[in-house]
């Protein structure tokens, strides 16, 4: 880490190494925010994250923490608070598909790796981040965006009600977060991507299902990771300031 910027914003990221959640990394440091950023085993890619991070102009820490894991979440938490003192904000992005899987077969390991890690994994993650952001624990307040789907409300890919319905239940958290933490001096809210351009969908199609899906959303193509981090730097921000408990849709009209 450089010694500049000691006194901007410090977010932290979760799953920032690829995808979503660096281009949110990044669109944060462009905007002045030092990052802190989690990811589950890819180090060269959160090397590539740190250098963007970098050249944003931002301080940056990786941690690699599994999100699905609440020792690794209280690591990741310390970590950031000994090398920034401060958070103002919490991105809790980090998340899988699983494989697709009918109903019929519902497995509880499938179930419950999707869900520790999409689910759980934000709640301890806002649980960690709360008590360092409320004002009526001695912090000065701060924002959370969690990372829903679209899928939350159209179900998804076939045979993926398990993502749908973890995602479903982002939204329900964020509603009742928001709540929740508004007497903490903390705004809560969500994001909805729709078919976002990114290495998730290796689990079921890849770019064929890219270029099979695009064309078929009403804007014509997938979208980009970065069109989704610009509202969730927005999100994360001042200008912001009167939304919360909102749902917002990145999703090219799907
Ligand atoms: P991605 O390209 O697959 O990147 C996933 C990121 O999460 C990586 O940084 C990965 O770390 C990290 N990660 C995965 N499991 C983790 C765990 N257990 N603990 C910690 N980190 C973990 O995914 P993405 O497309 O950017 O998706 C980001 C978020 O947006 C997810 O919540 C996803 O559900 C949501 N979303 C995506 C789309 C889309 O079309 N792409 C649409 C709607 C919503 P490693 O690099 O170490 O593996």
């Amino acid at each position: 880490m450089n010694d500049e910027n000691k006194d901007a914003p410090v977010a932290v990221v979760t799953g920032g190494s690829r995808g979503i959640g660096r281009a949110i990394a990044v669109a944060l440091a462009k905007q002045g925010w030092n990052i802190c950023f989690s990811y589950m085993s890819n180090e060269n890619a959160a090397a590539e994250t740190s250098a963007q991070v970098k050249a944003a102009g931002g301080r940056v820490l990786a941690v690699q923490a599994d999100i699905a894991n609440r020792a690794d979440i209280k690591r990741l938490f310390e970590a950031s608070t000994q090398a920034f003192g401060r958070l103002d904000a919490l991105v809790n992005n980090a998340g899988v598909v699983g494989e697709p899987r009918s109903i019929l077969d519902a497995d509880d390991a499938h179930l419950t790796a999707v869900f520790r890690t999409n689910v759980l994994g934000s709640f301890f993650c806002t649980s960690e981040a709360a008590r360092l952001m409320s004002t009526q624990k001695g912090g000065h307040g701060g924002t959370i965006v969690n990372m829903s789907s679209a899928a939350a409300r159209h179900g998804g890919m076939p045979n993926e009600a398990h993502y749908a319905a973890s995602k479903g239940a982002m939204d329900s958290f964020s509603v009742a977060l928001a709540k929740e933490l508004a007497p903490h001096g903390i705004r809560v809210n969500a994001v909805r991507p729709g078919l976002i351009n990114t290495e998730i969908h290796e689990a079921h199609g890849g770019q064929e299902l890219i270029n099979r899906i695009g064309p078929t959303v009403p804007i014509g193509r997938a979208g980009t990771a970065a069109e989704v981090a610009e509202v969730v730097a927005f999100l994360c921000g001042p200008l912001s300031s009167y939304m919360l408990g909102t749902l917002v849709d990145v999703s090219g009209g799907r």
